[in-house]
């Protein structure tokens, strides 16, 4: 029986699986080219607008150096990585002019209302060599924010060239360009 099974069996079930095999290579061989020569071609607009990069911040429809971003953290405390860091913009000192209001509502029991903090991010790090694109920062930010970047051919030669200002990244592609100043990295 062991005869039987080592001279005959198996080699019709290594035959059938040769077969098996060439039958997907010949199926795949046939077919329409889907990579490219890269970089003496590049992927397309059309093909990219499916590719999911690292993310990236979404402007404000009619101020595109602005994000629609309003550092409530949820992207950073809810990425799993830890690769966000969203710095919040320090609350502007009270003029002279509203610093007497304040100290004369004060005076009189009111209410003191003290100038507030801008919504707007002073800061927005990403670390991609850490983020495993979960998405969950896309889903997560409540004024939409946030989404992946087509930004396919990355590369570097060090981890320090992942670290991303997406704030300076949303300023240098911005159309007419922005006058404000990038943030540093943080
Ligand atoms: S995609 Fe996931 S891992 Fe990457 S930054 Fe967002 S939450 Fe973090
Ligand atoms: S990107 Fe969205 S989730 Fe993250 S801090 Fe800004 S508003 Fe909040």
């Amino acid at each position: 029986m062991e005869t039987i099974r080592r001279n005959i069996l198996q080699p019709i079930k290594d035959l059938w699986s040769l077969i098996v095999g060439l039958k997907v290579t010949g199926k795949y061989f046939a077919m329409k080219q889907v990579t490219v020569h890269y970089p003496r071609q590049v992927i397309d607009d059309e093909n990219l607008k499916t590719y999911a990069g690292h993310i990236e911040l979404v402007g404000k429809p009619k101020d595109p150096c602005m994000p629609r971003c309003i550092s409530c953290q949820m992207c950073a405390t809810s990425c799993p990585s830890g690769c966000i860091k969203v710095t919040k913009q320090k609350a502007p000192k009270p003029t002279p002019e509203q610093q007497k209001a304040m100290e004369e509502a004060k005076a009189k029991g009111e209410k003191v209302k003290k100038p507030a903090a801008p919504k707007n991010p002073a800061g927005f790090m990403l670390d991609y060599s850490l983020c495993s694109l979960c998405g969950t920062c896309v889903e997560v930010c409540p004024v939409k924010s946030l989404r992946f970047s087509n930004d396919i051919y990355l590369v570097g030669t060090s981890r320090d060239d992942f670290k991303f200002d997406l704030l300076e990244r949303l300023r240098s592609q911005a159309e007419p360009r922005c006058d404000a100043p990038a943030s540093k990295k943080q």
